[in-house]
C-alpha cells in the first residue's frame, strides 16, 4: 500500500526507549528508593509515587545534574535512533509520543539522541525543574473533571482518549497510523485503530498480554507485528 501521510505513534518506556525512566533513575541514583516504590506501587498511583520519590531524592541532596546524567546514560538502542531518522527524512510521517513518563526525563533523552526534533507533540505528565527539584504531576489533574476510559487506564493519562484527541487537533485523516509499544496501559489507544492501521508491539510485555487475554472480548481491528529488538523495529521501518 502507498503511504502519503502516515502517523507513526510512540510509546517511550522499553518502546522508544530501551529501559524504564521512572525506575531506571532510582535504580542509578538511590536503590533503596526503587525498592520502596516497589512496594508502595499498589497503594500510591503511580505517578504520584514517582513525585513522592523525586521529593525524597532532593531532601537526601541528589542533584539534577545526578538525575540529568543517569538519564543521558540510560539504555537507548543506536538502531531505534537510526530508524526514526531515516522515517523522517522520508518525509511522510509524523511523529506522536504518548508517554507516562513525564516531559523533562523525555525532553532529556531525545536532547541527548539529537531527536529533540522528532515529534510533533509529546503527551505526557508535566514536569519542571524547581531549582535542583524536579516536580511532578499527573497529566489528568486529580482535582479537575477524571477521563472516562472504561478499559483500565491509570487516573493520570488515558492514552486512548489522548489518541483521539490528537487526531482532532490535527485536523487531517492520516492514511495509517503506526503504534509502536510494549506496556498494558498502550492497550486502549490500539483498540481505537482502524483495519489499515497497524501495532508494532514488544514481546512479552504488558501489552502483548492483554491483546493475548483481552482481544476476544474487545475486538481489534489493526494488524499486529511483533518485535524484541530496535533493530528490529529498523527493518519494519525500513519495509512500511
Ligand atoms: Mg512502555
Ligand atoms: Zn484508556
Amino acid at each position: 500500500m502507498s503511504v502519503e501521510n502516515q502517523l507513526v505513534v510512540f510509546d517511550f518506556d522499553w518502546s522508544m526507549a530501551d529501559q524504564d525512566t521512572d525506575r531506571w533513575i532510582f535504580e542509578v541514583l538511590a536503590p533503596d528508593l526503587r525498592r520502596k516504590m516497589k512496594g508502595l506501587k499498589e497503594q500510591i498511583q503511580w505517578t504520584d509515587l514517582v513525585a513522592q520519590s523525586l521529593r525524597e531524592a532532593h531532601t537526601r541532596g541528589i542533584t539534577r545534574a545526578q538525575i540529568e546524567h543517569s538519564l543521558r546514560i540510560m539504555p537507548f538502542h543506536p538502531a531505534m535512533v537510526r530508524a526514526v531518522t531515516n522515517l523522517k527524512a522520508r518525509g511522510e510521517t509524523t511523529f506522536l509520543c504518548l508517554s507516562n513518563s513525564n516531559s523533562v526525563f523525555i525532553s532529556t533523552i531525545l536532547k541527548e539522541k539529537k531527536l529533540e526534533s522528532l515529534f510533533t507533540e509529546i503527551v505526557t505528565n508535566p514536569a519542571e525543574w524547581d531549582n535542583e527539584l524536579l516536580k511532578l504531576r499527573r497529566r489528568v489533574d486529580p482535582n479537575g473533571p477524571q477521563h472516562n476510559c472504561k478499559v483500565g487506564c491509570s487516573p493520570n493519562m488515558c492514552k486512548g482518549e489522548e489518541l483521539t484527541a490528537f487526531l482532532e487537533r490535527h485536523g487531517k485523516d492520516f492514511d495509517r497510523i503506526v503504534y509502536v509499544g510494549d506496556g498494558s496501559n498502550d492497550f486502549c489507544p490500539i483498540l481505537r485503530l482502524r483495519s489499515q492501521d497497524v501495532v508494532f508491539c514488544r514481546s512479552h510485555r504488558g501489552l502483548q498480554k492483554r491483546i493475548d487475554n483481552e482481544v476476544s472480548k474487545e475486538g481489534l481491528k489493526c494488524q499486529i507485528q511483533y518485535w524484541a529488538g530496535a533493530w528490529e523495529v529498523e527493518e519494519m521501518f525500513d519495509r512500511i
